[in-house]
């Protein structure tokens, strides 16, 4: 029960309809797919549609500058960065203006979603209460909701700070890293140094050997004809900044703290 709802909402939610497709647009999919993703997505327990394209564009936007916000740079410790990143809120004296893209902000069913996104999860306990009783709620919503919040969060702190990379982003304060070991629970989502890279792709296991459960399901629906013009490093445009290091050499954040 805990599996099954946690990949099918973590992968297909949260990899695919919030991250790949709602936030970076990396593949094209009919609206009602769209829809069907996004809303899996919202039941990981995080944030509606707005809330969760406004959290990853400002932590884009911070981490691309030459100097961050440790909070945006996961460079607290373990410890503390749990504390804050998954129970504090950061507010900027000046914050960058965030403009919600018009498809979005004026579709009716994405506002909905936003609006009552958090209740959604009630419906779901309550059918999954009539089909298996407490048990089930309990591993397929309070379980599930509390481990991919905080698996999230853990992920995120890890693939900011250290690990490989084979590319880099010069000029930017955080880096990505790879985390090969968490590539199948993540949805190749651990690929982390790569999504520095190519933010706008697809694939996020770009290299041989590099395992991206996400992508696969993405050609699955590809052949089944719900997904098409899947971006790829190869279709996106060059970026000067983007620099070739050694995938094998494991590279860390020159900032990290192991306070
Ligand atoms: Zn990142
Ligand atoms: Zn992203």
């Amino acid at each position: 029960m805990f599996l099954v709802s946690t990949a099918i909402t973590i992968g297909l939610g949260h990899s695919i309809g919030m991250h790949r497709v709602l936030i970076h647009r990396s593949f094209k999919t009919p609206r009602l797919v769209e829809y069907l993703l996004v809303w899996l997505g919202c039941l990981v327990g995080m944030a509606g549609p707005r809330g969760m394209i406004h959290t990853h564009d400002l932590r884009n936007w911070a981490q691309r500058q030459s100097a961050c916000h440790p909070y945006f740079a996961h460079r607290y410790s373990f410890w503390d960065d749990a504390w804050k990143q998954m129970n504090c809120r950061i507010e900027l004296a000046s914050a960058p203006a965030f403009v919600l893209e018009e498809r979005v902000a004026r579709d009716p069913v994405y506002r909905w979603l936003e609006a009552s996104w958090r209740w959604h999860q009630l419906g779901v306990a309550i059918v999954f209460f009539l089909i298996g009783g407490w048990s089930w709620v309990f591993w397929g919503v309070c379980l599930r909701v509390a481990v991919s919040l905080a698996g999230h969060w853990a992920v995120g702190h890890v693939a900011h700070r250290h690990g490989h990379q084979g590319w880099r982003v010069e000029g930017a304060a955080v880096q990505g890293y790879n985390w090969p070991l968490f590539a199948w629970i993540t949805f190749g989502e651990s690929w982390h140094a790569n999504h520095h890279a190519f933010p706008g792709s697809a694939r996020l296991g770009v290299e041989p050997g590099q395992c991206d459960p996400g992508w696969r399901v993405l050609q699955t629906m590809q052949r089944l004809g719900l997904a098409s013009d899947l971006v790829t490093p190869q279709s996106l445009p060059h970026r000067d900044a983007v620099a070739r290091v050694d995938p094998l050499k494991p590279h860390k954040s020159s900032e990290v703290s192991h306070a």
